[in-house]
């Protein structure tokens, strides 16, 4: 059921360095042969299908993306220096500034500078060199899965298979990765993979921790309190408890604050919360998480992708599709194919 994924994806401490310019588009169907198909879905994809069908649809289906952000491309860039922090650290080695820039660098350079804005390289390092004053003697003890470091680690985890034995209305042009005709695919089967990394798996007095590195310019308890029923907090605890076959306590949000800088000095916080899930919760992970995939199966055979509008804005600003939302149904693809949308790509460091 549980495959650990230990491709050639380089370690953490060089994976950006590895990072191509150019990244092919993604799919959701894989094709197995014989009319089957492997569904791989991820946290963020879960997330957004159980928040918008019409979003899903857009990114997933059609490969329409909004493409980076200054944002987006400053906490890939902070990701990848903890990742060498935590590498690092489960070798024993002291923190090194001098190897978390490089692949941090590498993250901030895909984007053009005035983009970044204030997410520049000086603040970069300042946020990473006062990471490492406060934590380099924290006491988590980093786990090993199959002789490896849990940092970064990938998985893939089959929740089996649901029998289709039809024609599903989307075309197999738009799901696969295989280029098949603009017409409507024929699915015998259908396998279910969830798949991620997880950023850190640590021992601390005794109990096992998933550990995930979140960077936000939003705190507070609203903040944290949706950490509580976090799908891919509680997904992960379960991936966890599953690879090391013993019980993982929960996840802790290893966050990092960062906002502009200002006269306050208030632009850089770290916070740490730990948030606890018991056996019943991660239960009731999986079968929500099956439950909801295959509902969004049920829209990929039917071809509905209904709108959902509480997602349409939120605190941290607006539904990307809401300029493609607004306008009438015939108009949209004139949009959805213009500039402002790219292709969606793989990228090997979600
Ligand atoms: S704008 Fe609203 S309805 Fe449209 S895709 Fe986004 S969340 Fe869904």
């Amino acid at each position: 059921m549980l495959d650990l994924t230990f491709d050639d994806t380089p370690t953490a401490a060089t994976a950006s360095a590895a990072v191509p310019v150019s990244l092919p588009r993604k799919y959701l169907f894989h094709a197995l042969g014989n009319d089957d198909y492997e569904l791989a879905i991820d946290n963020s994809n879960l997330e957004l299908f159980t928040q918008c069908d019409t979003a899903a649809y857009y990114r997933l289906i059609l490969g329409r993306s909004t493409g980076m952000t200054a944002a987006t491309v400053y906490g890939q860039a902070i990701h990848s220096a903890l990742d060498v922090f935590y590498a690092d650290k489960a070798l024993d080695l002291p923190p090194d500034i001098s190897r978390m820039l490089p692949p941090a660098l590498a993250e901030l350079a895909k984007a053009p500078s005035d983009m970044l804005g204030w997410r520049n390289e000086a603040q970069l390092t300042e946020t990473l060199v006062r990471y490492i004053k406060k934590y380099s003697s924290e006491l988590w003890s980093i786990l090993d899965v199959e002789s490896r470091p849990a940092v970064e680690l990938p998985f893939r985890f089959d929740f089996g298979h649901i029998d289709i034995n039809a024609n599903v209305a989307c075309s197999g042009h738009n799901l696969v990765d295989n280029d098949l005709p603009d017409t409507p695919l024929y699915v015998r089967k259908l396998r279910i993979v969830y798949t991620g990394r997880i950023d850190l798996i640590v021992e601390q007095a005794g109990k096992l921790w998933v550990v995930d590195h979140k960077t936000s310019s939003v705190g507070g308890p609203s903040y944290y309190e949706g950490f509580r029923t976090s799908s891919q907090f509680r997904g992960y605890c379960y991936i966890a408890g599953q690879l090391l076959g013993r019980e993982v306590s929960g996840a802790f949000a290893n966050v990092i604050l960062a906002r502009q800088p200002t006269k306050t000095g208030r632009d850089i916080e770290y916070e740490r919360q730990p948030f606890v899930y018991d056996e019943s919760l991660l239960a009731e992970w999986r079968h929500n998480t099956f439950t909801n995939i295959s509902t969004f199966v049920a829209r990929i055979i039917s071809g509905d992708f209904p709108q959902r509008t509480t997602h349409c804005t939120n605190k941290f600003g607006t539904c990307p599709y809401l300029s493609v939302c607004a306008l009438p149904p015939h108009l949209r693809p004139h949009l959805l194919y213009s500039g402002n949308y790219t292709e969606h790509t793989w990228n090997p460091l979600a």
